[in-house]
């Protein structure tokens, strides 16, 4: 946990935030700037830096399935969607809190830039 990292105040309920959904160690909730007409972020409340140093494989899956849920409930599962986990400096990841990205309703291409 860290006083100056905004996901972890988000997480808190610090700063205030609708919460897509949420359970006892994850919240969800709408990137400020979003890249799809549904761009939501999942975070654990607790503080992790990244992918990278993550170690709690019960929580990754966690989180991927709370990302699962979100799409179906928001009525994308048929049409698709994608989840990215930018991690670090060349994965292009800005804010030192693991999070998903939730993205979906418009067609995505690839290759990512
Ligand atoms: P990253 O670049 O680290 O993969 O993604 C960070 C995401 O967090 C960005 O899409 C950015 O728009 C979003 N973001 C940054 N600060 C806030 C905030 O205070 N509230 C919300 N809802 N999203 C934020
Ligand atoms: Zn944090």
């Amino acid at each position: 946990m860290s006083d100056d990292c905004i996901f972890c105040r988000i997480g808190r309920g610090d700063i205030s935030t609708a919460f897509v959904a949420e359970s006892e160690r994850l919240v969800a909730f709408r990137d400020v700037d979003p890249q799809a007409p549904l761009h939501v972020l999942v975070i654990p409340r607790d503080h992790v830096d990244s992918l990278a140093s993550a170690g709690d494989e019960s929580l990754l899956g966690e989180l991927l399935g709370m990302a699962a849920r979100i799409a179906r409930d928001e009525g994308y599962a048929d049409g698709g969607y994608r989840v990215v986990v930018n991690t670090g400096s060349d994965g292009g990841q800005s804010v030192p809190h693991l999070h998903l990205h939730l993205l979906a309703g418009r067609h995505l291409s690839w290759p990512p830039g």
